[in-house]
């Protein structure tokens, strides 16, 4: 049974059955239905294409060791085969969720800066998660992700070639998005070939246009195989790449990037031009890990804040004036809160997360403060304990007090609040 039909009843192995109810998708491996389990929908992928032994256990596996986090549409049950073929079940994809793709083509925008940076930090932790447990995913690429326009959370779909370390199973991975040891066919998918993959997607995914994709790329008449293995394997040059200008993005073409490449702050670019230097392109093991991206894009968050035109732009802590990128407007200098590892922009609508609050912890998850504004005068804010636990605070002339759950500390200068476990921020 190469393709099933509407109603057909298809047994799991764990025991049970599922219900055809209709086609969703069909891909280079196999087909996807909706199917009814229990009066639950689900969609099961269904493989039309003969898998080998090896690639059945591998699943088999991941399905007993469960997903890293909720963010993978992980493998649940496999079918019973049938003919030869058979299929695995996953949750469905809620309806608001678009493929990253339709972002990169302008089928589908974010619908805030803060959504977009929450998409790369959902990323970013997924595959931090992912690679944590001890997996690779090797075939990373812009068709694995489902994001809500919205919010920016993230779905990780694709699961089927996640292998432990050491392991591969005979995929290469996606044209352009594969590290250039994979395009020349030195190394098999890893880890690092992962991370290659991985900043590729977070370039794409905040300047719309291909890192390795400039002037060079498109005064080629067609990409051949041999094009290919030159751009993005043995010569791949960065389209901002400070040592060499030969790939620069074209006006009229790369609008995007040229566009949106300033607009970001420094700390972001310099991310970018690290990950894309010829050195670490060429050296796996210099590539960043997950956990810097997070950082960075925590960082990032931080010092994004709603202008009251509505639109949203970045602070320079250290600059005497920030103006807003969207009107204009004069922002001054917002005071922040500086903890050892983080600066939070205090600003109206800024949250604080256990990142923030919480030694040793990096949750950017969980909220655990808010600035507010006084509803009597909006000109003084305040910083709202969210989380469940007291805050302790002191002043600059030494007195101390406490800041029960949502309670609210005034923001002023030279304040320093203890936060629950210890960990201080200081308002400057
Ligand atoms: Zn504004």
């Amino acid at each position: 049974m190469k393709e099933l039909k509407i109603e057909d009843i298809i047994n799991l192995k764990v025991g049970g059955s599922v219900k055809i109810k209709k086609k969703l998708g069909e891909g280079g491996q196999g087909i996807v239905y909706l199917v009814d389990l229990n009066g639950k929908d689900y969609a099961l992928k269904w493989y039309t294409k003969p898998v080998g032994k090896e690639f059945y256990n591998n699943l088999e596996n991941n399905i007993q060791k469960g997903a890293p986090t909720s963010a993978f549409l992980w493998p649940l049950y496999l079918t019973e085969t049938i003919d030869g073929h058979f299929g695995y079940l996953m949750e469905l994809r809620p309806s608001n969720y678009v493929e990253l793709s339709d972002f990169l083509i302008a089928r589908a925008r974010f619908g805030s800066v803060s959504a977009m940076i929450n998409a790369a930090l959902c990323i970013s932790n997924g595959f931090r998660e992912l690679h944590y447990k001890g997996y690779s995913y090797q075939d990373l690429n812009d068709g694995n992700f489902f994001v809500n326009p919205q919010t920016g959370d993230v779905l990780i779909c694709d699961n089927d070639n996640v292998a432990p370390y050491g392991k591969h199973l005979g995929i290469a991975g996606k044209s352009r998005y594969m590290a250039p040891e994979v395009v020349k066919g030195e190394r098999k998918p890893n880890a690092d070939t992962d991370r290659f993959s991985l900043a590729v997607i977070l370039f794409l995914l905040f300047y719309n246009n291909h890192p390795l994709e400039g002037k060079t790329v498109v005064s080629v008449a067609c990409m051949t195989e041999r094009n290919e293995r030159i751009f993005y394997g043995v010569k791949p040059v960065f389209i901002y790449d400070p040592a060499n200008e030969t790939n620069r993005p074209v006006q009229g073409i790369h609008t995007n990037v040229i566009r949106r490449w300033n607009v970001f702050p420094a700390f972001i670019k310099e991310s970018f031009l690290n990950s894309f230097s010829t050195e670490t392109m060429m050296t796996p093991e210099k590539r960043y890990g997950e956990s810097h991206w997070q950082k960075l894009f925590v960082r990032l968050r931080d010092v994004t804040v709603r202008c009251t035109c509505g639109g949203e732009t970045f602070i320079d802590p250290d600059q005497a004036d920030n103006k807003c990128i969207n009107c204009g407007k004069s922002l001054g200098k917002p005071l922040t809160l500086k903890t050892d590892t983080n600066r939070v922009v205090l600003f109206p609508g800024m949250k604080t997360s256990l990142c923030h609050t919480r030694t040793g912890n990096d949750d950017y998850k969980e909220i655990t403060g808010e600035v507010i504004q006084n509803k009597n005068n909006p000109l003084i804010w305040g910083l709202k304990n969210l989380s469940p636990e007291s805050w302790v605070i002191y002043m600059p002339d030494g007195t101390n007090k406490e800041i029960p759950a949502n309670g609210v500390v005034q923001i002023s200068k030279e304040v320093s609040i203890v936060f629950n476990g210890g960990k201080k921020g200081i308002i400057g």
